[in-house]
């Protein structure tokens, strides 16, 4: 591990610290390392913010606001208000892409002040590493103490024939036009997320998965109930399903044909969403001598350092959790340890919340059912669980459930699982990561008043 304190106080490198990757993690640590006094570039090939701001977590979650009007004006009815159904023509797709891409923009600049004004130095353009030391962005040579990588992931595209019809998200988000009838293939965070939006603005979905369930490291209760659920907002599943290749029929028809003889499907958009590799290929990590692993990710250690002392890499160029909360506080640890001459931190992975927000939306934190009969054995854990309609349903007569599972080690009594499915569970979740990382045992969940009347309450009312 590095020593602390990595200012460089006789100028031996132009830098103290050269960041690669304006995203998550290398917006993070290279501000925190400059507010420390370090002498800080920041490289960024695109636009300031990386794939959160510019192609994923905030205009996906623009898109989940815009998509779910269409069932609230359906809902209103139930409240008094006149039902209004509209259909996917009724949405102004140009002007709702337009007021995206200014926050998007607005998002851009804000970036982009905030690392000047706490001076560190930006420069556009595409970094590759030429020794341990050195970096070059167009033909100018820049040296450094120290250099993070933090250039994030791209979608994965299979090698199929007619890959040059296939969307994936990068690409949805700058879509000319709402599309009647969709394929999506992947059952993941981005294929369900894609598949929930789409589905909410009124398009004909269709999920596509190589095996036989969707989210397969999620806890299966939670697995099973959500597939439920999207069944019944219109969401169609063909599982065991392989694309063999993709047919142009005109300027916006493609037909999809599969490997196992299943009847080929004609649709109007094909998005592939089946995971995203580091960007690393051409970063030049050879010439610094920096390792991958067999998954071909940079390998770094608790501390994110490299194979070489001096460079470290965070975020989703390694194989930790690609969220973009865990890439910022990797980046914060890491520019806390370098240049504030701070014990170095781990990032507690086992407790980190996360969230799908499908509709309805996954929050889940902790050890899963299957986990924790491996972590505990056949007896060592009980299972508390809740299923009921939330309040808001009912008056709109909607068949939709809500669930909450609580799974809790017998030994310590602590509350070591959650899983909910809930339109609020991203904003329950947040709380239960808390809890579970300080180790709250199911006593204290009893003994905790709830809130009513909410979905939370569920969580400290089951016995
Ligand atoms: P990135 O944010 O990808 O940033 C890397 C940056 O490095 C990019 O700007 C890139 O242009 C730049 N770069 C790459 N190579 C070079 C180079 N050689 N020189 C200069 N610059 C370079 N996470 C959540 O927590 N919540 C969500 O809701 C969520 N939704 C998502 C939705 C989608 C569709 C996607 C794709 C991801 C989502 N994520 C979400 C994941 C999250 O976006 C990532 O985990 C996070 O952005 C990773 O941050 P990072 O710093 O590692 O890399
Ligand atoms: P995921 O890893 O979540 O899911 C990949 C999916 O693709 C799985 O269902 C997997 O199936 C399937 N798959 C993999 N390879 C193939 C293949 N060759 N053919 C067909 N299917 C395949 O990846 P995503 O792309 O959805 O997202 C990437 C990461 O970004 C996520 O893991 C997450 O960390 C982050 N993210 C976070 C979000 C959030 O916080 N809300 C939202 C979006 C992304 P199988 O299960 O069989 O392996």
């Amino acid at each position: 591990m590095a020593s602390t304190s990595g200012k460089d106080d006789n100028k031996q490198y132009d830098y103290d610290y050269f960041v690669i990757g304006g995203g998550s993690g290398g917006v993070r640590s290279s501000r925190i390392a400059a507010k420390h006094g370090a002498r800080v570039a920041l490289a960024e090939a695109k636009k300031l913010g990386g794939t959160c701001v510019n192609v994923g977590c905030v205009p996906k979650k623009l898109f989940c606001y815009a998509s779910h009007f269409r069932e609230l004006f359906h809902d209103a009815e139930g409240y008094g208000w006149p039902k209004i159904d509209m259909k996917l023509e009724d949405h102004n797709w140009k002007k709702f892409i337009e007021s995206k891409n200014a926050e998007i923009q607005r998002l851009n600049n804000a970036y982009e002040k905030n690392q000047k004004d706490n001076n560190v130095t930006i420069i556009k353009g595409y970094a590759k590493l030429k020794d341990k030391n050195t970096v070059v962005i167009d033909g100018k040579e820049y040296t450094s103490k120290y250099i993070l990588l933090a250039v994030g992931g791209r979608p994965v595209l299979p090698k199929i024939e007619g890959r040059e019809h296939i969307i994936t998200s990068d690409d949805a988000f700058f879509l000319e036009k709402l599309p009647k009838k969709v394929i999506i293939v992947g059952g993941g965070y981005i294929a369900l997320e894609f598949a929930c939006i789409f589905n909410g603005f009124g398009s004909d979905v269709t999920l596509i998965l190589r095996g036989k369930t969707i989210l397969s490291s999620f806890d299966e209760d939670v697995r099973s109930k959500l597939s439920d659920e999207l069944k019944k907002n219109g969401i169609k599943f063909q599982f065991e399903t392989e694309v063999e290749r993709v047919e142009k029929v005109s300027d916006d028809s493609f037909r999809v044909k599969f490997k196992n003889d299943n009847t080929p499907v004609d649709t109007n958009l094909v998005m592939f969403a089946i995971g995203r590799h580091p960007e690393i290929e051409n970063l030049g990590l050879d010439a610094a001598g920096v390792k991958t692993d067999s998954k071909g990710v940079v390998q770094v250690d608790d501390y994110s350092q490299t194979n070489v002392s001096n460079i470290y890499a965070v975020g989703d160029c390694t194989d930790r959790k690609a969220l973009t909360p865990v890439a910022i506080q990797e980046g914060q640890y890491l520019a806390d340890m370098l240049f504030n001459n701070q014990q170095p931190r781990k990032v507690d992975y086992a407790t980190v919340g996360t969230t799908v927000f499908s509709e309805p939306s996954i929050g889940t934190c902790g050890v899963t059912e299957k986990e924790a009969k491996e972590k505990y054995g056949e007896d060592g854990y009980d299972v508390y669980e809740s299923s009921f309609k939330p309040m808001f349903v009912q008056l709109p007569k909607r068949d939709r459930k809500s669930y909450v599972k609580l799974i809790v080690e017998n030994k310590s009594q602590r509350v070591v699982g959650i899983h909910i499915m809930d339109h609020a569970a991203p904003e329950i979740i947040q709380m239960c990561s808390v809890a579970i990382r300080a180790g709250a045992t199911k006593e204290l969940f009893d003994h905790s008043v709830g809130i009513h009347p909410t979905s939370a309450e569920e969580i400290v009312q089951i016995r």
